[in-house]
């Protein structure tokens, strides 16, 4: 969008949020028009605390439906929208509840992590949700001699594997983005930029690849701490491979120094349906409103609340 254009709309969704005492919270990967409109931007755990801390009535929720879906167990008093149904996760689709029970019936006594990228109905099956930010302190929260399901990241559960030095069951499922940025896209770069440093998602493809690993200028992080990597280092220069909304939110926020894409085909088209029209209808027409049902709901909250709970 133009500038001309954004500003009387982004206006106008700010003084709706005002009349409807309502807070935006936007996923990192949204396009930066809603990024800058938002209250608050940032990972899937951040928003999670975001959401859990907030004193707003209405929480209009700028990600895909599973975020949205966790702040609705978080609170079920207040009312939680998302701009556009449609805003779905190949990831969070890769396990089913039913999937999931059948897992757990070949491993009795398992306990089950399960990233936060699932459905409402997958929560209600797990012990500890987790996101990229504080994966390895759950894993590492569980007592050494528990046997660990790991869902529905394959990339992500690999990577765990190898910096807690646990063994775990890892359910193969993948982000079609992130696993679409292969060990290819990382060589050329990291070849033809030997100034720069390189931030990598941990559910990324290459992630787990041994030529991620032992490379003084290679981070495994999460978003979050993307943002906070290149606050404090002293480098000027970063490739990053993840989704690449984040590139709005470095520049932002870590001015002054030079951030570029690993890969440019990095998007999600879930994440970029919604959009700052959409964001007005939402708060000016009251949709989409997002519910769970309240028995699944108290099953999934205890594991999003130990989510929340551990750094
Ligand atoms: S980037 Fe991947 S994990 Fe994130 S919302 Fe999109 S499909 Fe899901």
């Amino acid at each position: 969008m133009t500038t001309a254009a954004v500003k009387p709309l982004a206006d106008e969704v700010r003084a709706l949020a005002r009349e409807r005492g309502a807070v935006i919270l936007a996923h990192n990967y949204q396009v930066p028009e809603v990024q800058d409109v938002a209250d608050y931007v940032g990972d899937s755990l951040g928003l999670s605390r975001e959401a859990a801390a907030t004193d707003a009535r209405v929480i209009v929720f700028c990600g895909v439906h599973f975020m949205a879906e966790t702040a609705a167990i978080l609170l079920p008093d207040k009312t939680v929208l998302i701009p556009d149904l449609d805003a779905g996760c190949s990831l969070a689709a890769s396990i089913t509840a039913e999937q999931l029970r059948e897992w757990k019936a070949e491993h009795p006594g398992a306990v089950v992590v399960s990233y936060v990228n699932t459905s409402a109905e997958v929560k209600a099956e797990t012990d500890y949700c987790c996101t990229s930010g504080n994966a390895k302190a759950v894993i590492e929260a569980i007592p050494q001699d528990r046997e660990i399901l790991f869902c529905p990241d394959m990339f992500l559960g690999m990577w765990l594997e190898r910096v807690t030095g646990r063994k775990l069951r890892i359910w193969m499922g993948e982000c079609h983005v992130h696993a679409g940025i292969r060990p290819a896209d990382i060589e050329r770069w990291t070849s033809a930029t030997p100034d720069a440093e390189l931030l990598v998602h941990p559910e990324c493809g290459c992630a787990s690849q041994c030529m991620a690993f032992g490379n003084g200028r290679t981070h495994i992080l999460s978003t979050e701490g993307m943002v906070r990597f290149a606050q404090s280092s002293p480098k000027e220069r970063f490739l990053v491979a993840t989704e690449t909304g984040i590139l709005h939110r470095l520049h932002k926020e870590v001015p002054g120094k030079r951030f570029e894409a690993v890969s440019e085909r990095a998007i999600c088209k879930y994440m970029k349906l919604i959009t700052l029209e959409k964001l007005r209808d939402s708060l000016r027409d009251w949709k989409h409103v997002v519910a769970v049902e309240p028995a699944i709901a108290e099953r999934a909250r205890g594991a999003i609340e130990r989510m929340v709970a551990i750094a």
